[in-house]
């Protein structure tokens, strides 16, 4: 073997959905489930691939591939976001629909696990091109989805806008507004107060959680924030907000750095205007590889998949790692950063105050009676610390990671879940 041989990292998987059912099959192995209760648990329950044919502006008609996956429904309508991204496949939805089946059972709210996703570039894409692909992937999905069903959301690359055309486009195929079919709408369609924020803000508030147990004060503390869209660029201004430096930022285009700190109210207005914060005054860039290994209090992964590794869970040099974004760390950087005893705040746990609000949004709209944000915002806390102590418990309790943890008590209660309902017919 040559030396560059010995020193690289193992081959691991990337692939989202392989990672996606070890992590499952972990905590069966813990829940000691039987070998056909874990059958139906890892199969997603309805895969839905539609052809989505759209007029581009240049007169071009250009046919985009768009899929549906509702993972899991024993414990209620199907719920998940809506992904625009040129590296989507099924697989990679698959997996983004298992992981809202156990972000929803983590959290205890009345939701099976779904998402959506469609192969594109959006940012190549003009409004009028992303509005009719959006209602055209709407109509094609409409047969599986509905407030009762399947409730899509806003991710990567998706916002308001884009749920105001879902909304829409449903509710004109049904022949009456239909609010309760998404959510993450704007406020003037039966959105709810607090949503926007609601993902970084449920993560903020098991940062806090976990500040406490590690002893560890907010306001002497560092942050880096890798990805500065939804989650990201709010995680950032609400941490600042708690008095953290925030040291660092990324978005696609790379990262910038200021040890002094960094406003992220000024860095979003730079990246709304320029398109990225790369190029910020007084901030020396960065790469996104760099990012990551940044000394500091609290890391927050807020872009995509796979960014911790076998390649660099040994670099990663803070205390807490927040995973705002789906997936950022793999099953063996999580072995390694355990080791480390750097405290990993799981994705089913850390970004679940977006899906949480978005559960409250639709209940807003299934009663037609609307909250004040403090209602929504103290919920969200209770919610959220709730879940994190109940991790936390388990975490102590069975000595596992923190992921591991927050998988047991999310299996554990789909299983009872299934048992109860039992198999049709
Ligand atoms: P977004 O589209 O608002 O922002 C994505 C950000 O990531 C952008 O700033 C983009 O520039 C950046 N980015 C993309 N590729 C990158 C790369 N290779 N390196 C660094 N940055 C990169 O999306 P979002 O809604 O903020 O979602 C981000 C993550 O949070 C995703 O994993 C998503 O699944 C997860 N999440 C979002 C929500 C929500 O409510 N929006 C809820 C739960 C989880």
């Amino acid at each position: 073997m040559t030396a560059t041989a010995m020193t690289q990292a193992p081959k691991e998987t990337l692939n989202a959905f392989e990672i996606a059912q070890q992590q499952f099959a972990n905590a069966a192995d813990i829940l000691n489930l039987n070998e056909g209760v874990r059958k139906k648990l890892r199969t997603p329950e309805r895969c839905l691939t539609v052809a989505i044919p759209t007029r581009m502006d240049d007169g071009r008609l250009e046919v985009f591939t768009g899929h549906r996956v509702q993972h899991n429904t024993t414990r209620g309508p199907a719920k998940g976001g809506i992904r625009y991204h040129p590296n989507v496949t099924l697989d990679e939805v698959k997996a983004l629909a298992s992981w809202m089946t156990w972000k929803c059972a983590t959290v205890g709210i009345p939701y099976g696990g779904a998402k959506g996703g469609i192969t594109c570039d959006p940012k190549s894409m003009s409004l009028g091109e992303l509005e009719r692909m959006t209602r055209r992937f709407a109509s094609e999905i409409s047969c599986i989805i509905g407030p009762e069903k399947d409730i899509p959301a806003p991710d990567v690359y998706t916002n308001a806008q884009t749920m105001a055309w879902i909304m829409d486009t449903y509710s004109m195929n049904q022949g009456y507004a239909v609010p309760g079919v998404v959510t993450g709408k704007p406020l003037a369609l039966g959105g709810s107060l607090g949503r926007n924020e609601a993902t970084a803000q449920g993560c903020v508030y098991v940062v806090e959680e976990a500040a406490k147990k590690l002893n560890m004060n907010l306001k002497d503390s560092t942050a880096v924030i890798q990805g500065y869209g939804n989650a990201g660029s709010i995680a950032a201004r609400l941490l600042h907000d708690q008095g953290v430096r925030i040291i660092a930022v990324s978005d696609s285009k790379g990262g910038i750095r200021n040890t002094r700190g960094l406003d992220p109210r000024k860095v979003l207005e730079f990246k709304d205007k320029s398109a990225s914060v790369v190029g910020f005054p007084e901030t020396e860039a960065i790469t996104n590889e760099e990012i990551l290994t940044l000394k500091c209090d609290v890391l927050v992964p807020a872009a995509l998949e796979n960014c911790i590794t076998l390649k660099n869970a040994a670099q990663v040099n803070a205390r807490i790692v927040a995973e705002a974004a789906n997936g950022p760390t793999t099953p063996g950087a999580d072995e390694i950063l355990f080791e480390r005893n750097i405290l990993v705040l799981p994705d089913i746990l850390a970004n679940a105050g977006g899906v949480t609000v978005s559960y409250f949004e639709w209940v807003q709209n299934v009663q037609e009676l609307y909250w004040e944000i403090d209602d929504v915002n103290s919920r969200l806390k209770r919610i959220m610390t709730r879940s994190f102590n109940d991790v936390y418990q388990i975490y102590k309790d069975k000595k596992i990671n923190m992921r591991k943890a927050a998988y047991v008590l999310a299996v554990g209660r789909v299983a009872e879940a299934f048992k109860l309902r039992g198999l049709f017919p």
